[in-house]
């Protein structure tokens, strides 16, 4: 063949950034843009932005940085993979702490290629060669520990080494297989999803392959629209994206959850294959989401800082069986017509410093919804932890307690018979569900209303000892039957 293969065309890496609270994350982030975002916030509270993207050497590279790990889990619960490589991010001075070994078993897991960023070696007590022997123990070798891994110091204060971080993000990526992202159909994955109260439902989106543009259609396995509004990460209006920009998208027709997978089209007409994989998941998405019981609240804050904090811990915390839903958020006194939106789903109504007024009050007191107020957002959570514990429900499963042989008949009663034997195994207990068989067959079912041994009352008739029964059963029973002892519990 003498045509010539063209050179696949490449995208910008896209690397996400991992590590331990206060190792830097955010400051590294920040140096790199070259903007301040943690200083210009107000309080304190990390305004946190998920994905942004930088120019280095005429090239893009693209960084997401979720809070906590759930984002990365829904990605890997939809079979998504999104990042290129991982930054592992360790603060020279302090070394290998409980979240650096979370990110290491997550980098492990998904064998994501690693770049160790160790970071603060602006600070006297910094120590690499320690942190470096710290991850030895977690399995991570160095290029200087007889390992492959890469690893860099840098300092975000400063920004020493951050230019050869890029250079070094730059060649891992360029070292691996050039990956095509030529497609006719665009696909990305969606980081973030919020409902905007002015544009609607908005969802922060990498682009994995392929270009979009306004107008596109789009489906994922839970809603479908069309692109009405495209933004950069700083919110821009652009025409077009390509492979590896993250991009903000309004046009959902309802919201999406983060990690699912983005198709896009620009007839409506999506690749079948895909489409078809896309029903699959939604089915089974409807499936466990049905299973799933759910703790509903409504949530009220004094600021937009602390609501975003607040919303950001709880999107990092694991409810287990429990789906936690915020069907309302806002800033402000809570106010009547805040909770009539959702009080149809009974939610718990949360005041972060702030409190119901008068008409809120009285609209609770009818619907009976519960209040609760805090100041300390360790303390909400936690509460909130203790309210989903609440709602799981102990299985109810079978105890088997013990089986009696039955030798004698004495009295036939109006709902019931008086009998009597021995306690074969385990123990008869007074009030315990009886299963009786004849001849190893099951032929009805009473339950031990009184139970006495050695003509006195008791609770509970040991192995081994007579046990006399008034049995409540519309059997009649005949000398010979067995009766298997067990009452419904919890696991
Ligand atoms: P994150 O929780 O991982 O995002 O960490 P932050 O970026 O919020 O940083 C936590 C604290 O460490 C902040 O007070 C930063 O100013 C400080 N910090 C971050 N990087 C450096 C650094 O390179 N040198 C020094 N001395 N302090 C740093």
């Amino acid at each position: 063949m003498s045509e010539i293969k063209q050179k696949t065309k490449t995208r910008p890496p896209i690397v996400a950034v991992l590590g331990h609270v206060d190792h830097g994350k955010t400051s590294i982030l920040d140096k790199i843009r070259e903007t301040s975002v943690a200083k210009s916030e107000s309080g304190g509270i990390t305004q946190h932005i998920s994905a942004c993207q930088v120019e280095f050497q005429k090239r893009k590279i693209t960084f997401i940085d979720t809070p906590g790990h759930k984002a990365f889990n829904a990605m890997r619960s939809h079979g998504a993979k999104i990042a290129d490589i991982a930054l592992l991010i360790i603060a020279a001075d302090e070394g290998v702490k409980p979240q650096t070994a979370e990110a290491v078993k997550y980098i492990q897991k998904e064998k994501m290629l690693c770049i160790v960023v160790f970071n603060k070696i602006d600070k006297p007590i910094a120590n690499i060669e320690r942190a470096k022997d710290q991850l030895l123990e977690q399995n991570i070798k160095v290029e200087d520990r007889q390992g492959q891994v890469p690893a860099i110091g840098v300092s975000a204060q400063t920004g020493q080494g951050l230019d050869d971080l890029l250079d070094l993000i730059l060649l891992v990526f360029d070292m691996q297989e050039i990956k095509s992202v030529k497609s006719k159909y665009a696909q990305g994955i969606i980081v973030e999803s919020f409902l905007d109260s002015e544009r609607g439902n908005t969802a922060l989106i990498i682009i994995q392959k392929g270009s979009l543009k306004i107008n596109d259609y789009l489906r994922t396995e839970s809603s479908s629209g069309k692109i009405k509004i495209l933004e950069n990460w700083q919110n821009k209006e652009i025409k077009k994206a390509h492979a590896g920009d993250p991009v903000f998208i309004i046009g959902f027709e309802n919201l999406p959850r983060s990690g699912e997978i983005v198709l896009f089209s620009s007839d409506g007409v999506y690749p079948k294959e895909k489409a078809k994989s896309l029903d699959k998941k939604k089915n089974k998405a409807l499936e466990s989401d049905s299973n799933k019981k759910k703790l509903n609240i409504i949530l009220k804050a004094d600021t937009h800082g602390t609501l975003e904090a607040i919303k950001q811990s709880l999107q990092a915390m694991d409810f287990g069986e429990i789906d936690l839903q915020i069907l309302y958020s806002g800033i402000g006194e809570i106010s009547e017509s805040d909770i009539k939106k959702a009080s149809h789903a009974k939610p718990i109504i949360i005041g972060f410093r702030v409190k119901p007024d008068l008409a809120a009050k009285g609209i609770m007191e009818r619907y009976s919804l519960q209040f609760r107020y805090y100041e300390i957002i360790y303390e909400l959570l936690s509460d909130l932890e203790k309210a989903a514990k609440k709602i799981i429900k102990p299985k109810l499963v079978r105890i088997d307690l013990g089986k009696i042989k039955i030798i004698a008949v004495f009295a036939s009663q109006k709902d019931g018979m008086v009998v009597g034997g021995p306690v074969l195994e385990g123990c008869a207990v007074k009030g315990a569900k009886v299963e009786i068989f004849r001849d190893e067959e099951k032929i009805g079912q009473g339950v031990i209303k009184q139970l006495q041994n050695k003509n006195k009352e008791t609770g509970k008739v040991e192995k081994g000892k007579e046990a006399g029964i008034y049995l409540q059963t519309d059997i009649t029973i005949e000398q010979g039957d067995i009766f298997q002892v067990y009452r419904i519990g919890r696991q």
